[in-house]
């Protein structure tokens, strides 16, 4: 087996748009991207990134300049992607649901003067108002005609409203057409993957404030040979890859369309999850590899209209971002007859930083092991210094090539969040077992702390998850005049069942302690959830100290 110091000594970084270079030479003739039945092999992605680049050459864009992407997954995002690395700039990527003011305020944070939009009304409108407010210099403008007439109609649903946006002849607006008239070949450039940087991908991190994580072609770079070595039997040139996940959110960006790129695969775009048409483009496709979150696997697991859909083309999955439910991951594996492992990452850390290895058997509820290249530390919650002893619960912090330069223009933030010796605080609780599996118990901030102990949310919704009649749960802390603080529940309950706060406790009183059983129990048709299909702790807890504000 491979030590981390061995992987990082063999490790060579590229910049991130030379793996579509090579794949473009080897694979160019394979498709690479299939946008609801419309495709675009490599060779075809590969000479658009090039005229593209050139494009964005003419338009200033070289070193130091960062171009947003606020886009939904279609081909325009991954031409622009690698067009604008090779032009030399930086992709910052925006969430095309954002409003205006959370666009506003990170263009201006990212010192971000290009946008790259659609012209779809709902998204454009919005990217205009931040160029009027002279934030934005010039906005470019993808067609969604150049995709095909049913796109439009996914794309409308998608945001819920019917409009192309009218365009502007003006210098301000630049058609994506136009910047095809500037040359086949960009003027190259030389990057220096250990500085560059590639990425700027915002997250709220540990402490809540959105921040800019620079992500350099090194980092990327390693997280792509990272996952390389992963899937390890993937089969270049033959992998389909499901990309439902948004490119804008580093999961998808790195796991669906970086490792499709150094494999050759095809990309199989899905603008939202919709899940007929996910499960019809499953089959239609014949996908290999289905990277995705827990809520995802959920709801195919649950859903009638799965039956009628043969998902055994699909080999392996990849479920991350959150904590992934026992049960979740063995009924997915006994429909589909894949394997469904379970992996863990920041926005920090590129954002892989451990995995259920695929030539061992993975243990459920484990993240898995580190990363290839990939150190960990375990330190004490309270000091977030001492290390703590082995196997025992403390914050994870990561160190390897993944792991990102800093937070953009935020040097406080970025001294409190690395160690002097390059460790990453993950705000997340966890501990190591003898084999090197790592088990996650919770996210600092989501503790409770009822009547002095710690007590984890986590561990509450996994004993909630194993009653039959349970679809999703979020567990929170709620103010407890007595306890300090105390668990609540919220539940969505399966179709056809019904299920009481009273009949829930009786059922918990085998899985956790009095401590641990939630004082209050909310079902409710519906649970937040985050644009990547996470199930989101945020809206409960503002929503509870709102009413408790207003009692
Ligand atoms: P983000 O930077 O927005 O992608 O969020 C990263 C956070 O997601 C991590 O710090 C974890 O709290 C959480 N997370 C990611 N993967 C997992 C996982 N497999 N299990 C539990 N939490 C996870």
């Amino acid at each position: 087996m491979t030590t981390a110091e061995e992987w990082n000594a063999a490790f060579n970084a590229r910049p991130v748009h030379e793996y579509l270079e090579t794949t473009v030479k080897k694979f160019g003739g394979r498709p690479a991207v299939d946008f609801m039945g419309k495709g675009w092999s490599y060779a075809e992605i590969g000479a658009l990134v090039d005229q593209v680049a050139c494009g964005l050459q003419a338009m200033g864009v070289r070193k130091g300049v960062h171009v947003g992407l606020c886009l939904p997954n279609t081909p325009f995002y991954t031409i622009f992607y690698f067009a604008i690395m090779k032009a030399g700039g930086t992709v910052a990527n925006f969430n095309p649901l954002y409003v205006e003011r959370e666009i506003a305020f990170q263009a201006r944070d990212a010192d971000v003067r290009i946008m790259v939009t659609m012209d779809l009304k709902v998204i454009y409108d919005k990217v205009e108002e931040v160029r009027k407010e002279k934030i934005l210099d010039k906005i470019i403008v993808c067609p969604m005609t150049f995709c095909l007439p049913t796109v439009k109609k996914v794309l409308f649903s998608l945001f819920k409203r019917k409009e192309v946006a009218d365009i502007p002849h003006d210098n301000a607006h630049i058609q994506f057409e136009s910047l095809l008239n500037h040359g086949q070949t960009p003027q190259p450039v030389v990057i220096d993957p250990e500085n560059d940087i590639a990425v700027l991908q915002y997250t709220g991190g540990t402490t809540g404030v959105p921040k800019g994580a620079m992500l350099t072609h090194r980092n990327l770079s390693a997280n792509i040979e990272q996952m390389r070595t992963i899937f390890f039997d993937a089969v270049p040139g033959q992998e389909r890859i499901l990309c439902v996940l948004p490119f804008f959110h580093v999961f998808a960006m790195t796991v669906g369309q970086n490792l499709a790129v150094i494999l050759g695969a095809e990309m199989v775009l899905q603008p939202r999850f919709e899940l007929e048409a996910v499960l019809k483009a499953i089959v239609r496709k014949k996908v290999t590899l289905f990277p995705g979150v827990p809520t995802i696997y959920t709801a195919i697991n649950n859903s009638p209209l799965t039956k009628k859909y043969d998902l055994s083309s699909i080999d392996k999955c990849l479920s991350g971002g959150a904590p992934l439910p026992v049960e979740v991951k063995e009924n997915f594996e006994k429909i589909t007859g894949c394997t469904l492992v379970e992996g863990y990452g920041l926005t920090e850390s590129s954002p892989v930083a451990a995995i259920n290895p695929l030539d061992k058997p993975n243990r459920a509820g484990s993240i898995g092991c580190p990363a290839p290249g990939t150190l960990v530390r375990f330190v004490d919650i309270e000091d977030g210094k001492t290390e703590v002893e082995k196997g025992a619960k403390g914050e994870l912090l990561l160190n390897g090539p993944q792991i990102m330069k800093g937070y953009w223009k935020r040097d406080d933030a970025t001294a409190t969040t690395i160690t002097e010796d390059g460790y990453l605080h993950t705000g997340d609780v966890g501990y190591q077992d003898d084999d090197g599996y790592i088990y996650l118990v919770d996210r600092i901030k989501d503790l409770i702390l009822c009547s002095g102990y710690n007590v984890y949310p986590r561990v509450i919704e996994e004993a909630i998850y194993q009653h039959e009649g349970v679809d999703e749960t979020i567990v929170i802390a709620v103010p407890d005049d007595y306890r300090g603080q105390s668990p609540k529940a919220f539940i969505k309950l399966k179709e056809g069942h019904a299920v009481t706060g009273e009949e829930m406790k009786t059922f918990l009183k085998d899985h956790l302690s009095t401590i641990e059983m939630p004082r209050e129990f909310e079902f409710r048709d519906e649970l937040p959830k985050t644009m990547v299909g996470k199930l989101s702790k945020k809206e409960l807890v503002e929503e509870e100290a709102a009413k408790r504000a207003a009692a």
